[in-house]
């Protein structure tokens, strides 16, 4: 038998958690213990937007440091050389032919999915194919293309939306102090609740209140969609990492964790 491997949505917030211990990252690397090790991983980045949907298409994907020159050189030194899967790349492709996708051997793995992925697997030992966001599409057709996506999970194929449900970095660079604005848990619980209760106020996720301020950066907030658009009949989220800062919330969830 197959084993069905999750569907994840992480907040990744600032790059620097790679390389720091932090509760966030403590609840990565503790929610991969909850589950079978995956034969690969699908992530969808808010850090790859593209023209078109695209795929990574390369066997030995490179780290990308896509990030100012502000951070510390330990940052830029990470490697996570986690090898691609340039066949599952191809049957991708194949599964979203009704969007036009196409493969890429440019782009690597960014900071929105090594940041986090290598919390969950140290040791780089299982392979990563990405998918980019295509900026012309509204949050419905992403959903589409998540739900094109789902039955990899049939395959053992761990599916992760990488972005941050409240990303607004002003906000974050300006607060003057540590304590997260009232705007940042209410607009979390709210999404929260829809991803619970009613997933189509996801999808409306620009309609909701206090949108505006909390999720200003389309592709922080639409990997919540591509998650969304992963779970399968019957299954309820498994909430973690609801931990707020000014301006961002680390809010994660999964779906199908073993019982
Ligand atoms: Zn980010």
């Amino acid at each position: 038998m197959t084993t069905r491997a999750p569907a994840l949505f992480v907040g990744h917030g600032s790059p620097m958690n790679a390389i720091e211990d932090t509760p966030s990252v403590r609840g990565w690397a503790e929610i991969a213990q909850r589950f079978p090790k995956p034969s690969a991983i699908v992530c969808i980045s808010a850090h790859w937007v593209t023209e078109g949907v695209k795929v990574t298409s390369n066997a030995q994907p490179r780290t990308i440091h896509d990030f100012g020159r502000g951070f510390p050189q330990a940052l830029f030194d990470v490697q996570y050389p986690a090898p691609g899967d340039p066949d599952l790349a191809r049957a991708i492709v194949e599964k979203l032919t009704a969007f036009g996708a196409e493969l890429d051997d440019s782009w690597g793995l960014d900071h929105g999915t090594w940041s986090v992925v290598k919390h969950m697997y140290p040791n780089a030992d299982v392979s990563i194919v990405q998918v980019s966001l295509d900026f012309r599409r509204p949050p419905a057709e992403h959903y589409k293309i998540a739900r094109a996506l789902a039955d990899l999970r049939n395959d053992n194929i761990l599916v992760i939306g990488s972005g941050n449900i409240v990303h607004n970095l002003p906000a974050f660079f300006r607060a003057p102090s540590p304590d997260p604005q009232a705007w940042v848990a209410t607009y979390d619980e709210r999404i929260v609740a829809a991803v619970a209760n009613d997933p189509s106020k996801v999808v409306n996720y620009t309609a909701q209140p206090d949108a505006e301020i909390a999720a200003p950066d389309w592709e922080h907030f639409t990997p919540v969609i591509y998650a969304l658009g992963a779970q399968r009949e019957g299954e309820t989220p498994t909430f973690f990492n609801r931990h707020y800062y000014p301006g961002i919330s680390m809010t994660a969830f999964a779906y199908g964790l073993p019982q």
